[in-house]
């Protein structure tokens, strides 16, 4: 695929009990997906709920915040340099002429040998240009002694210090924080344009599945996950609907599929997208829309791949069945729609850290690969078991680093990118003793290294 709105690319033709021919390049889908994958629609929604949310409009303040000159200190309001002279020794006495009280407005103004007591964000009396704080006072009710000097303007918090009239407070596309939906209220908006959360459905298939959360029983084994991408997928913004575990029957999965695509921006299947007799996933793709790509140069999750579906285009990605392979289908294939769709397109949302290898960490040229690793006492060791069904070898891992596909890998020593699944240090880690590993040893360094990714 050379060009990134190519209709197609990828092997052609069905790879059950044969295999993939040929592989699509893990870059060329990434940016297949920055170039097809559109920014959802906006949506309305009040303050309180936005955040989380990305902004689809620019917010600009109508007014100066604060909107008049107040008191930031509990004390008096007077004139500052009326009390340069002023020391524990000599203190500078004022009349007290009243009171500004917050919430209302100050009749009371400062004349020469006049304070007004103020209280934190009470207007700041007419005429008064500073605040002395109550501490540096005594007061016998009429008169104040003040025992400190203060400059003009100290402990007034002035119009528009915060945020002038007219400024872009928060930009569009902004990840709106608890700390900015309290910027939103001071420049006066009550509802504000968010960008509509995707709506994903997790479409689990496998004959041996039974639904997440039950005991496993003859043969079958509980679905690991649909639970697993609708966190995923949570995280990043949409909103994700479980359906299934369905048979591996081609009706049936194909009649989900076009249930789910009636009201999805996206669906995200499990299973059934590899190799073998039961594996109906990309011919159903095909009849519906067409398969974009189908078997990726990709260790864990070759059998992943994208389709579009229905005259609305609608992405779905084909995750392997595999925990460990579905995990990083998603973190290359399904996590970049979605968050794109979401309007969080750029880097993963892990946190990165440069550290050394511990030991050699190898892989084949010509297909990226995600190395779990564990991050021990700062360096960096590969996880020894790496087959895609060990899902507790995730669990385990502190992150994963990626090996790009013109890379045999490095030697002990060098500096890898740990892209690290947790946002910071584990309070209490996995227990390592039920998996047989000694307990990792959490790094907090952080680096802005790039590396390449979906
Ligand atoms: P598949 O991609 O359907 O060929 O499945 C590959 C392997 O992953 C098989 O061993 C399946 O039993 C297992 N598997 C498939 N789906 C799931 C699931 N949702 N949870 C846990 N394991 C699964
Ligand atoms: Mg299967």
């Amino acid at each position: 695929m050379s060009q990134a709105d190519s209709a197609s690319f990828g092997p052609a033709g069905d790879p059950r009990m044969r295999g993939f021919k040929a592989r699509t390049d893990v870059t060329e889908l990434a940016s297949w997906i920055a170039a097809r994958i559109q920014t959802l629609a906006s949506e309305e929604v009040g303050i309180a709920e936005a955040s989380g949310r990305v902004l689809a409009q620019d917010i600009k303040a109508g007014a100066p915040v604060p909107p008049f000159d107040r008191a930031a200190m509990d004390g008096y309001a007077l004139r500052g340099e009326e009390t340069y002279s002023a020391s524990a020794y000599a203190p500078a006495v004022f009349r007290c002429v009243g009171r500004s009280q917050p919430g209302r407005p100050c009749e009371p103004s400062v004349a020469a040998g006049k304070a007004v007591q103020v209280a934190t964000g009470a207007p700041l009396p007419r005429g008064a240009d500073a605040v002395v704080p109550v501490e540096a006072t005594r007061s016998d009710g009429r008169r104040v002694m003040v025992h400190e000097a203060v400059p003009v303007g100290r402990n007034v918090s002035h119009r528009g210090e915060d945020i002038e009239a007219g400024a872009i407070v928060l930009g569009a596309g902004r990840l709106l924080r608890p700390q900015d939906l309290g910027i939103l209220s001071l420049v006066g908006a009550s509802t504000v344009r968010v960008v509509r959360r995707p709506r994903a459905v997790a479409l689990v298939t496998g004959d041996e599945l039974l639904p997440a959360g039950l005991p496993a029983r003859a043969f079958q084994i509980p679905d690991a996950n649909s639970v697993m991408i609708a966190a995923l997928a949570a995280r990043d913004g949409a909103l994700c609907q479980i359906v299934g575990p369905l048979p591996d029957d081609e009706a049936t999965i194909e009649a989900a599929l076009q249930e789910a695509a009636g009201s999805a921006d996206l669906i995200l299947i499990s299973g059934g997208s590899s190799a073998g007799p039961e594996d109906f996933v990309p011919g159903i793709i095909a009849r519906l829309g067409r398969v974009v790509a189908h078997g990726l140069a990709l260790r864990p999750a070759s059998p992943a791949g994208i389709g579009l579906i229905g005259p609305a285009e609608l992405p779905v990605v084909m995750m392997p069945g595999n925990p460990v392979s579905c995990l990083c289908a998603y973190d290359i294939v399904a996590g970049p729609i979605v968050r794109r769709q979401a309007g969080r397109p750029g880097p993963w949302p892990y946190r990165a850290l440069a550290l050394p290898l511990s030991r050699k960490l190898t892989s084949a040229l010509g297909r990226v690969d995600y190395a779990r690793v564990k991050i021990d006492q700062g360096a960096v060791e590969p996880l020894s078991i790496s087959g895609a069904s060990i899902l507790s070898s995730v669990s385990r891992a502190d992150g994963f680093v990626i090996i790009p596909a013109d890379c045999e890998g490095y030697p002990a020593g060098a500096s890898v990118v740990v892209w690290c699944y947790d946002e910071r240090e584990q309070a209490a880690p996995c227990r390592p003793e039920a998996l047989g590993q000694s307990p990792a040893v959490h790094q907090s360094t952080r680096n802005a290294h790039q590396t390449p990714q979906g």
